[in-house]
């Protein structure tokens, strides 16, 4: 066997959480090798150029928070968390369709009791729902508020939350943090979200945006790498793992390289998992869970237009399809060619299959509703991404079930977004899940290292 294909670790999918995984064990001295079958690594937090216009843009506009420590850890050892917009604090402005507009600003105190001022501030709110509102984030913060087996709409609604807040206030929040209907997702996510992010600690709830597109806050994770004695290779892609007395033993990629460890982590999503894997892996439970997701769209919309848009970074929608606009121009690093806004349709389930020239037009509409000052823009171009499997639908069925690192198969782990971080679909569920994974390798009695 040569010896340099033999590792302490293989990392499948350079997605955040293989690249957490591989990071955290390369950072304990640990040889890794990261294999990810596409030619760019971040999986679905990338960028790229947009041929027409010259412009860096997302495969899907992403948002971070200030309580996204693990995925902040991850850009601060690249050394590229200077390359993020933080808001000072949470200040989210609300445009309705009807022209108005409303805002939800924490600046007077910092953390929960910052938001709670916000909450009171809300004009479209009537004095008796911010008082069941105030009421409500209370008992989520002491812990009061049981969320069992309900739906974020069910649970709501047994909090005493008006259809009214729950449509203005609550459905922004639960669609953005958990690309769901309140109808359909785990209210136990949604009191998760409330307790970290808009009810934790200082600077939790502030928005962080990316100042450069996606791939350039991951892109220098494989150079890191190399110098800490590991490898990441693009454009290899795993087709199967070799097993040995009932243990991974190597792995085997599409151009028929073979690459050897007795640890492997698969950070890739489930149905990845099961074609890589052989067919007497079946017998294992955490092979049937695999079977157990499903997944929901999220529609980005980017718009480039010839008038000068307000001065804001971004505002959610509100009596449109399109719930959030970004104004790129306002946070972004780098010359952009126009006015660049980049909209979110969040669970488009209803309009996914829509031809993108019709999405495009509808979401110029909906912001000319919202946003007199453009009424007259005309649009210079445009870009529909659809990404039909964005993120698992976090139903309280599967929140139940979702797989935690360790699969039945000693030295075989999982790692993604979907398994069981008691976070929805986002960055920082990924970079914890990835710690997990790390974390699971480094402490597993039957680890064999080959060159510590
Ligand atoms: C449009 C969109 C908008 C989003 N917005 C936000 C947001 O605002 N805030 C937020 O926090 N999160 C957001 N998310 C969610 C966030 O992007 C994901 O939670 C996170 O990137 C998932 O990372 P992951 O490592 O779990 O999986 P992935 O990113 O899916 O990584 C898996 C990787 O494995 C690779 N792979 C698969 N099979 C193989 C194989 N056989 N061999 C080798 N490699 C393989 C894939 O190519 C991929 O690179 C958004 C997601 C989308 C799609």
């Amino acid at each position: 066997m040569n010896i340099d294909n033999k590792f302490d670790c293989i990392v499948i999918g350079a997605g955040v959480s293989g690249i957490h995984s591989a990071l955290l064990l390369a950072k304990q001295n640990k040889r890794v090798l990261l294999l990810e079958s596409t030619l760019y690594i971040g999986g679905r937090a990338r960028s790229f150029i947009d041929k027409q216009s010259g412009d860096s843009i997302d495969n899907g506009q992403h948002a971070l928070m200030g309580c996204y420590t693990q995925f902040l850890s991850i850009l601060s050892t690249l050394n590229t968390d200077n390359l993020l917009y933080r808001q000072p604090h949470l200040s989210v402005p609300f445009m309705y369709s009807d022209g108005h507009s409303d805002m939800l600003k924490a600046d007077v105190f910092s953390g929960a009791l910052g938001v709670a001022f916000g909450i009171l501030n809300l004009k479209k709110l009537s004095l008796s729902e911010k008082i069941s509102a105030l009421y409500f984030a209370l008992r989520i913060r002491l812990g009061l508020a049981k969320s069992g087996s309900l739906t974020a709409f069910e649970f709501l609604l047994s909090e005493n939350q008006s259809t009214h807040s729950i449509e203005i206030l609550w459905t922004p929040i639960i669609l953005a943090t958990l690309n769901g209907n309140p109808k359909e997702v785990a209210a136990s996510l949604f009191v998760q979200v409330l307790t970290l992010a808009f009810l934790g600690k200082k600077d939790a709830s502030t928005l962080i945006l990316p100042k450069v597109g996606l791939s350039d806050l991951l892109s220098p994770f494989p150079d890191w790498l190399a110098k800490h004695n590991g490898i990441c290779k693009l454009g290899e892609s795993v087709e199967e793992i070799v097993f040995q007395d009932s243990r991974p033993s190597a792995v085997i990629t599409k151009s028929g390289e073979i690459y050897h460890s007795h640890s492997i982590i698969m950070a890739i999503p489930p149905k990845s998992i099961k074609r890589i894997l052989h067919k007497e892996c079946k017998e294992y439970e955490f092979y049937e869970a695999l079977d157990q997701y499903t997944f929901s769209p999220i529609i980005s919309v980017y718009l480039w237009i010839d008038k000068e848009f307000p001065d804001l970074e971004f505002a959610a929608l509100l009596g449109t399809n399109t719930q959030w606009v970004f104004h790129k121009n306002a946070f972004m690093h780098n010359n952009i060619s126009s006015t660049l806004l980049s909209c979110t349709v969040s669970a488009g389930n209803d309009s996914i299959d829509d031809e993108g020239a019709s999405i495009a037009m509808q979401c110029l509409q909906e912001i000319k509703l919202c946003f007199p000052s453009v009424k007259d823009a005309t649009l210079l171009h445009w870009k529909v991404i659809k990404e039909k499997h964005a993120t698992f639908l976090a139903t309280p069925e599967i929140e139940n079930k979702r797989h935690s690192t360790y699969t039945d198969i000693e030295g075989l782990f999982i790692a993604g977004d979907w398994t069981d971080t008691k976070l929805p679909a986002t960055l920082e569920g990924a970079a914890i899940s990835g710690y997990h994974a790390a974390n699971a390798v480094l402490t597993s009695k039957s680890t064999v290292f080959s060159h510590s």
